[in-house]
């Protein structure tokens, strides 16, 4: 519209500077124009004109048509991701809240209860809401990790500080399944926020040891490569199917449920909180599995100093 407004103002301006300079000429040049050839020249003109803005009218169309498109596609793309958010989180909160309600229904309807039914009912309901004070949770964090880009503090971070918090969070359950961790990830100074960092190892560990049989093993190691520190969480467990290797980040994504042990049974928010950290901190996260385990690196940033220490 505006660029149509503008060329009407300058094919209007051309016309009327024609009109004046020909009334000009016959002015100075003290002659009087055949009126039939004037009139057909002015309508020629006019004609030409109309021509010209018709044809701006067709480009700036479409080239509105194609910009405004490219400019909509990343906030539709954000709108679609959100409305897909939130279909899967009703989705997954259904479940449980479902298995409340029918449990509450059932014992409700049955006239005598002996103590020990009232207590296993009130003991299942109390699983239930401990589920979906989980997925509340898990859901807050993912969330909160996506309005956080230029709130976390970047600096020199310790990797070995980072690995002894995130250990010390995983401790009681590694000792429940008698789980070895063996650290033998050495010193690198990361550009990280260390409390989020310790977040990634955590989830990292934590699921180490859900998707792993009793008495085995898990290593941490450390490298250098480029400008990025590379850490590995290997593990002994039942390893990821080739095909879903990719998907494991994706939110809600757990590998055939039928596989998790109800202590096991998470929500599927874990590596996708996993990756949004990674991003954030401007690294990478990727997996290689097998039927004898899975190695999990991460890599992340080297603090300047660390940087140029192994220039
Ligand atoms: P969950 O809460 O279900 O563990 P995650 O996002 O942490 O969700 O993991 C997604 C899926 O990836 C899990 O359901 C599990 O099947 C698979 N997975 C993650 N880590 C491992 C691992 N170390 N070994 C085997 N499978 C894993």
């Amino acid at each position: 519209f505006i660029i149509m407004v503008v060329s009407f103002v300058f094919s209007s301006a051309i016309y009327f500077n024609v009109d004046s300079e020909l009334a000009r000429f016959e002015e100075s040049q003290k002659v009087v124009l055949e009126q039939q050839l004037v009139n057909e020249a002015k309508s020629r003109l006019i004609v030409n004109l109309a021509y010209l803005n018709l044809a701006i009218l067709i480009c700036a169309g479409a080239a509105g048509y194609f910009l405004a498109g490219r400019t909509l596609r990343p906030i539709k793309r954000m709108i679609d991701d959100q409305t897909m958010f939130i279909g899967d989180a009703s989705h997954e909160l259904k479940t449980p809240l479902t298995a409340l309600r029918s449990e509450i229904e059932i014992y409700l309807r049955s006239k005598k209860h002996t103590i020990k039914e009232s207590d296993e009912i009130l003991k299942s309901n109390l699983e239930e809401v401990e589920r979906l004070q989980r997925l509340a949770e898990g859901l807050m964090e993912l969330t909160s990790y996506g309005k956080m880009n230029g709130r976390l503090t970047f600096q020199e971070t310790s990797l070995k500080e980072v690995l002894k918090s995130a250990l010390k969070n995983i401790t009681s359950l590694s000792k429940e399944k008698n789980i070895t961790i063996v650290n033998r990830a050495r010193e690198i100074a990361l550009l990280a926020d260390s409390q989020t960092l310790t977040g990634l190892f955590t989830i990292l560990l934590d699921n180490a040891i859900k998707y792993s049989p009793r008495n085995t093993k898990i290593t941490l190691t450390s490298d250098v490569q480029e400008r990025m520190g590379v850490i590995h969480v290997r593990d002994q467990g039942i390893g990821i199917p080739q095909k879903e290797v990719d998907k494991v980040f994706n939110r809600f994504y757990r590998v055939d449920k039928s596989r998790s042990t109800s202590a096991a049974s998470g929500y599927g928010l874990g590596l996708s909180i996993a990756k949004e950290i990674v991003t954030l901190h401007k690294g990478t996260i990727s997996v290689k599995s097998s039927k004898r385990g899975s190695i999990f690196s991460v890599e992340i940033p080297l603090s300047y100093k660390c940087f140029f220490l192994f220039l």
